[in-house]
C-alpha cells in the first residue's frame, strides 16, 4: 500500500488518538464537548456531530442540522423538535437517516425539499434563499449559500442551496452551509456564533474564510466542515486581522478525517 505523506499523517493521528484514549465503556460512550451560551430564556447549546452535522438545544426545542451518518450517531443526544437541511449534497441530505429520526418537522431548501418521499415531504417546509419564518420559538433566515470562484460553481450553484441564520433569544447564529465569502456573508450583522466551511474544492480556503470573518465580525467563529484544512492558518489569520472574533476549535472529525 502506498500511502500519500498527508494520508500517513493522518493515520499517525489517529493511532496517536486511539492510544490516548482509556478503553472504558464510560469513555467510548461519552457525549462530545458542548458549547453553551446564554440567551433570553435560557441558553443555546452546540453538539459538533461530525463534518457538518451538529445538535442545537434551544429554550424552544432541539435542532438537528444536516443529519447524515445513520441514527445510531445522533444517541444520547436529545430528542429533536425540527430537522434543517441546507443541501442535497451527501454529507448534509441523507435519507435513511432522515427516515430513521423522529418524525418531527423538517425545514430544506426547494431542491431538496422535491427530492423528499411523501410521507417526509408532508412534514417539510421548503425555504429559498432570503425567506423568514418561525419555528419552535426562534426566528429563521435562508441565506444564500453558494460558490463565486469561477472553478468551483458547478458544486453550489447560486440561488439553490441555503445557509440559515436562527434568532433565538434575542440573539443571532449563523450556520453557513457549503458556501465561500459570498457578499451576503460579509453583509451579516450582528452574528453571536458563526460557523463557516472551509475545505477545497467544495467551499473556501482558510483565507476566504478569515477575510469573510473580518468583514462580519461574528463575536465567536467555528471553523466546520473544515477536513483537510489547516486550522491554525484560519486562527493566526483571524486574530491578525483584528476582528476580535473568537475562534473555537471543536473536534467534528469524531471518526477521524478519512
Ligand atoms: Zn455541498
Ligand atoms: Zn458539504
Amino acid at each position: 500500500m502506498i500511502l500519500s505523506r498527508r494520508a500517513s499523517l493522518m493515520l499517525g493521528l489517529a493511532t496517536l488518538a486511539a492510544a490516548a484514549m482509556p478503553r472504558t465503556p464510560l469513555a467510548q460512550t461519552a457525549a462530545p464537548a458542548s458549547f453553551a451560551y446564554p440567551v433570553e430564556g435560557g441558553q443555546v447549546v452546540f453538539h459538533p456531530v461530525d463534518h457538518a452535522s451538529m445538535v442545537i438545544e434551544t429554550p424552544g426545542g432541539v435542532i438537528y442540522v444536516d443529519p447524515v451518518g445513520g441514527a445510531d450517531l445522533y444517541r444520547g443526544m436529545p430528542q429533536p423538535s425540527l430537522i434543517l437541511i441546507t443541501h442535497e449534497h451527501g454529507d448534509h441530505f441523507d435519507l435513511p437517516t432522515l427516515q430513521a429520526l423522529p418524525p418531527v418537522a423538517i425545514i430544506a431548501n426547494p431542491a431538496v425539499h422535491g427530492m423528499l418521499p411523501a410521507d417526509l415531504q408532508g412534514r417539510a417546509t421548503a425555504m429559498a434563499n432570503g425567506d423568514q419564518a418561525q419555528a419552535i420559538g426562534m426566528g429563521i433566515e435562508a441565506v444564500p449559500a453558494y460558490n463565486t470562484s469561477p472553478d468551483r460553481l458547478q458544486y453550489h450553484p447560486q440561488g439553490r442551496d441555503n445557509g440559515y441564520v436562527l434568532t433565538i433569544g434575542g440573539k443571532r447564529f449563523y450556520i453557513a452551509g457549503d458556501t465561500e465569502d459570498t457578499p451576503e456573508m460579509r453583509a451579516l450583522e450582528g452574528i453571536e456564533v458563526a460557523f463557516l466551511p472551509m475545505n477545497l474544492p467544495y467551499t473556501m480556503t482558510v483565507r476566504q474564510a478569515a477575510d469573510a470573518v473580518a468583514a462580519f465580525k461574528p463575536a465567536s467563529v467555528f471553523p466546520y466542515h473544515h477536513r483537510g484544512s489547516d486550522l491554525g492558518e484560519f486562527a493566526r489569520l483571524v486574530e491578525g486581522s483584528g476582528a476580535g472574533s473568537l475562534v473555537v476549535l471543536a473536534n467534528w472529525y469524531p471518526r477521524g478525517e478519512g
